[in-house]
């Protein structure tokens, strides 16, 4: 049974209202089919006319009457007509079929036969509404076909007349819009579902269009203009307008994309995007809220390229302002130094890099390493958090120094600073900025009322020509650096002469670790006389290396590089063991005598210094007494305290103790009172030139007279002349050493020389 159901509440809406979010395509179909509708009624109404015909001229038309309805019959959409009451006068094989019914049982009858009452009442007072009327109808509705289903069906009506021009009926169709429905409803879910998802989106998205359309062969600058004007939103989600600062997409949509952008940035990006063919994908682009306020956004960009132009263009933007914020105060603390605010180390290194990458011409770049001098007395003295405030203040100082000088200055820790400098032209480019970088400490610093003088001393390596790499630069200017301390200059360009760390020096060091292992090192002994009582004083122990290939090494070809590392520990320990194995050996030959060996400093930090002195002594059975230890004076002054607690063990041993090199440290006479000292050995370099130099002279008169105010022995070193052997007596040196008493010697040539008693040659001339 076949239902009519659903009628349209108002059949004049349904009527001229074109049917809700129909796709183009949607509605051209139904144009076309609304169209072919009205054909069909026509040639209905046609046919009607003509069956009035028929029983006008009886016979004539009969056959005629017959092509008509195989006419309709051969149409494929149900058709129908009814007389003035509604009743069926004729239809289609369509309409037969739809209905389930022959058309036997369908003319004659009215709507009431074939649909329930309440709902063929609706459609029959339609049908006479239209007849009254005399116009056409068309609405849209479900039907229940005879096949069970339910179709979306449009019914097409019309009135006709008959051959007298009175009003004959009406004529229908029944349109079949089921599958036309079916893609529409899709449609609308899948673009109902697209919406629902933009709009749900935490990510803003976006579509834009440009107006008008880019030419895509045209050249790149004036797509970047067009897009860069003329690009608007057409469409955009919430979340989109609150990256914006605003509160509904509504807001945004019809505005320029340029009113946000950072212009510079834009353009740049917009090549990149016309380059890629139109497909940018997760940039970051810098941009403005509505209230100016910078955003960065992670953004993907898509363009729709068609008929060789771009209309439309896709887009999403996601708001990492906070996230790059986070990484700009991550990389900003990572890259610089919290207490002064200057660069790190971390970043020196990553520039040098970049600088050495870059650098064209040799010779432009220069790396100055300076390290402040005494810096721990200032924290030792007035705390750390006066030194804390120095170190901000000559940060202060020396980024002032630099700026528009274009070098860029590092705390590498500590008191350590680091300078790079790349417009380096000449040697002299290099003095007149360290220069320029020491005068900025000319000024005391004001620690918290305190008035602090400080110096520094500072280190430089060129690249190429001292290193290629950021740690050979970086190593080169260290070593500078603490040449420059050695040496007291202000600040030394790195020299390799004095690089312990060169291939050739590192292959040297370990042969010496080699022959320390072997016990492969000699001492020679060089004489000392006593210049009171024309007797021999004692032999001081140099260190020697016959070195496999090399030969002789003299120490200052070998000690300074095993200072700096732990090499020189073993060395002198070995050069005291032979000194009181010597000791030991003369002792059983009846020879009386003393022999000095000389510490480095680093063994002033060494707390079994005096367990091995003593393991020595005993294990030979040497009298304490005839062991003595030198001592330079910078050793003294690193770590006083230390020094002056190991030494004094030493001392309480009954071995004696001298300063070695006196005159060319810093130490004071206060601390030399304080130290368990016998002797002092005024330096070669005040021996030297006293009689050419009167103020060498005064240094070594009143280096004795210190000395013996302090009740120490004095010893003069670098004795070459009997003419400074005799002023020396004069002076009241109590003790001489030198080239001209005798040389340094070999075992062999030391008992020699003491067994012809060779300081005879050197007694007071005048008192004989
Ligand atoms: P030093 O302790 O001041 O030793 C004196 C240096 O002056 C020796 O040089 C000696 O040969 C040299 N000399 C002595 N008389 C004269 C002279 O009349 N004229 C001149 N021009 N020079 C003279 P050497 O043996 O080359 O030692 C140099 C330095 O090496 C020593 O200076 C000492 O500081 C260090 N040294 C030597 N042996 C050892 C050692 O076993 N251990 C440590 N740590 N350092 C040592
Ligand atoms: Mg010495
Ligand atoms: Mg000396």
């Amino acid at each position: 049974m076949t239902q009519l159901q659903t009628p349209p509440s108002n059949l004049h809406q349904a009527a001229t209202t074109p049917p809700p979010a129909m796709d183009n395509a949607l509605s051209t179909a139904t144009l076309v089919m609304d169209g072919v509708a009205f054909i069909v009624i026509f040639l209905l109404i046609y046919f009607v006319i003509s069956r009035g015909r028929i029983a006008a001229r009886e016979k004539q038309a009969r056959s005629e009457s017959l092509n008509l309805q195989a006419i309709i019959d051969a149409v494929p959409i149900p058709l129908f007509y009814k007389d003035v009451e509604g009743r069926y006068l004729g239809c289609n094989q369509a309409f037969e079929e739809i209905l389930g019914k022959k058309r036997g049982e369908i003319i004659g009858r009215t709507v009431y036969d074939v649909a329930p009452g309440d709902l063929a009442a609706v459609y029959h007072k339609a049908d006479l509404d239209l007849i009254a009327s005399q116009g056409t109808q068309k609405y849209e509705t479900k039907v229940l076909f005879g096949d069970g289903q339910r179709h979306d069906i449009i019914f097409h009506k019309a009135v006709f007349s008959d051959p007298s021009g009175n009003v004959g009926g009406l004529v229908g169709s029944m349109l079949d819009i089921s599958e036309l429905k079916r893609t529409e409803d899709d449609l609308l879910r899948s673009e109902d579902r697209y919406r629902a998802f933009i709009a749900m989106s935490s990510e803003g998205i976006w579509r834009g269009e440009v107006s008008p359309p880019i030419d895509v062969t045209s050249p790149i600058d004036l797509q970047v203009d067009s897009f860069f004007e003329n690009l608007c939103i057409a469409e955009c989600n919430d979340a989109l307008a609150s990256i914006y600062g605003y509160s509904a997409a509504g807001e945004v949509i019809g505005r320029r994309t340029r009113e946000f952008y950072d212009n510079e940035q834009v353009r740049e990006i917009l090549e990149r995007f016309v380059d890629s063919g139109y497909s940018l994908h997760d940039y970051e682009i810098r941009q403005f809220d509505r209230y100016g306020r910078e955003l960065w956004l992670s953004s993907t960009l898509v363009g729709v390229v068609e008929d060789g132009k771009v209309e439309r263009l896709w887009g999403t933007r996601r708001d990492i302002t906070e996230k790059k914020r986070q990484m700009e105060a991550l990389e900003h603390s990572a890259n610089h130094d919290s207490l002064t605010g200057l660069h790190n180390r971390f970043y020196l290194k990553n520039r040098l890099e970049d600088e050495l990458e870059r650098m064209e011409e040799p010779g432009h770049l220069a790396l100055f390493i300076l390290d402040l001098d005494r810096f721990k007395e200032v924290n030792d003295t007035l705390g750390h958090y006066a030194g804390d405030l120095l170190l901000k203040e000559l940060a202060k100082r020396l980024e002032q120094v630099l700026v528009g000088l274009g070098g860029d200055i590092a705390r590498l820790g500590g008191d350590e600073f680091a300078i790079i400098y790349n417009r380096v032209r000449s040697v002299r480019d290099i003095n007149w900025l360290a220069e320029l970088v020491l005068r900025t400490m000319n000024s005391p610093f004001d620690v918290e009322g305190i008035r602090v003088e400080i110096e520094a001393s500072i280190g430089i390596a060129m690249a190429p020509a001292h290193g290629r790499t950021s740690s050979d630069l970086l190593r080169c200017a260290d070593i500078a650096m603490y040449r420059a301390k050695k040496v007291m200059q202000r600040y030394c360009l790195y020299d390799p002469a004095h690089d312990p760390y060169t291939p050739e020096r590192l292959a040297l060091m370990a042969d010496l670790g080699t022959a320390v292992r072997n016990n492969g090192l000699s001492i020679f002994f060089q004489p000392k006389i006593d210049l009171v009582h024309d007797s021999l004083a004692g032999f001081e122990a140099l260190v020697r290396w016959y070195h496999p290939v090399n030969g002789l090494l003299l120490p200052g070809e070998f000690i300074p590089y095993a200072e700096i590392g732990e090499l020189i520990v073993p060395i002198t320990y070995q050069v005291i063991e032979k000194a009181v194995c010597q000791l030991h050996l003369w002792q059983q030959q009846g020879i009386c005598t003393t022999i000095a060996c000389n510490l480095s400093t680093r063994l002033l930090m060494d707390d079994d210094l005096p367990y091995h002195i003593e393991a020595f002594l005993s294990r030979y059975g040497v009298n304490p007494a005839v062991l003595e230890l030198e001592i330079t004076e910078t050793a003294l002054i690193a770590e006083p305290e230390r020094a002056r607690d190991i030494l004094g063990r030493i001392h309480a041993m009954g071995v004696r103790l001298s300063i070695d090199d006196f005159g060319t440290g810093y130490s004071s006479l206060a601390l030399l009172k304080r130290l368990p000292l016998n002797a002092l050995k005024i330096d070669i370099l005040f021996v030297s030139q006293m009689l050419r130099s009167e103020t060498d002279e005064i240094i070594v008169s009143s280096t004795i007279n210190l000395a013996h105010n302090l009740g120490l022995k004095v010893v003069a070193e670098g004795v070459e002349s009997r003419e400074i052997l005799e002023r020396l007596r004069q002076l009241g040196c109590d003790q001489a050493q030198g080239y001209f008493i005798g040389i340094p010697m070999c075992h062999e040539n030391a008992c020699r020389w003491i067994e012809d008693q060779r300081w005879r040659e050197f007694g007071d001339q005048e008192a004989s």
